[in-house]
């Protein structure tokens, strides 16, 4: 499933949200009317009496959000935070006057929205964890980082990649992550070759929220499609390679029996 990232980067003007619903995944959320509340900070609203200028209100908001899926109906709560811009508006070069146009950010959802979809053969511990960003991936993106990482050691554990090696002195020590990718390359001959190129590529998340710098949605969102291509090739594909086998060992056992 590929991400739409303007629902997850961008700000919404009015009811335009356009995410789906955590529950069906089939339905869009929309705003259940009168629920949609928002208010400018004591501060930001008196700087405002003073300037004049209200791009310096500082507004919080908060709604609840109804699946438009009839079978479904789950209902999501949503706040966040909004600004006002002024806006001028023209016409034939002539000057019409301005207009104020509200934009909203979204920082909490709950429950959290699924960014991919992930396989039911997928174990729960990976699943798990995984979903843990979702829920901060609005709020504190510097902290998804850290739970794709534990995601990515518990793929390695689930493949069985060993976490210990022995160094020089022939003393036994924890493996990095980047150690436990590399081994993960060498396993079934080299048949993960590829995705431990990608498992590379996204196991340096972790480190951003370590040392306290930002973390750009746009750079989450390409973290989940590569995780959500990994999960597809290590869990979906590999049983239904499996299923394929042992259908295909079936057939040469009847087919023999009969000769
Ligand atoms: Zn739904």
């Amino acid at each position: 499933m590929s991400i739409n990232r303007e629902c997850y980067t961008g700000r919404f003007i009015g009811g335009n949200i356009l995410l789906y619903c955590p529950c069906c995944d089939k339905g869009v959320l929309g705003i259940i009317e009168d629920t949609f509340i928002h208010k400018s900070t004591k501060k930001s609203a008196d700087d405002m009496e003073i300037t004049g200028d209200v791009s310096c209100l500082d507004i919080k908001f908060f709604t609840f959000l109804e699946c438009s899926n009839n079978r479904c109906k789950e209902i999501v709560v949503m706040g966040g935070i909004g600004k006002v811009e002024e806006e001028y508006e023209s016409s034939e070069e002539q000057y019409m006057g301005t207009s104020c146009i509200s934009s909203y950010e979204i920082k909490y959802i709950d429950p959290p929205i699924n960014i991919i979809k992930i396989s039911d053969e997928v174990p729960s511990c990976i699943t798990d964890t995984i979903k843990d960003s979702f829920s901060l991936f609005w709020g504190y993106p510097s902290l998804v980082g850290n739970r794709i990482r534990t995601a990515l050691e518990l793929i390695l554990n689930e493949k069985n990649v060993k976490s210990t090696g022995v160094n020089k002195n022939g003393k036994e020590y924890r493996m990095s992550l980047h150690e436990r990718i590399k081994e993960f390359g060498k396993i079934k001959n080299g048949e993960y070759k590829e995705l431990q190129k990608m498992l590379l590529g996204i196991k340096w998340l972790g480190n951003v929220a370590t040392h306290g710098e930002e973390m750009k949605k746009e750079d989450l969102l390409n973290a989940y499609e590569v995780l959500d291509c990994i999960l597809d090739e290590i869990f979906v594909r590999d049983k239904k390679l499996l299923g394929v086998k042992e259908m295909s060992h079936d057939l040469e056992k009847s087919f023999k029996l009969e000769r």
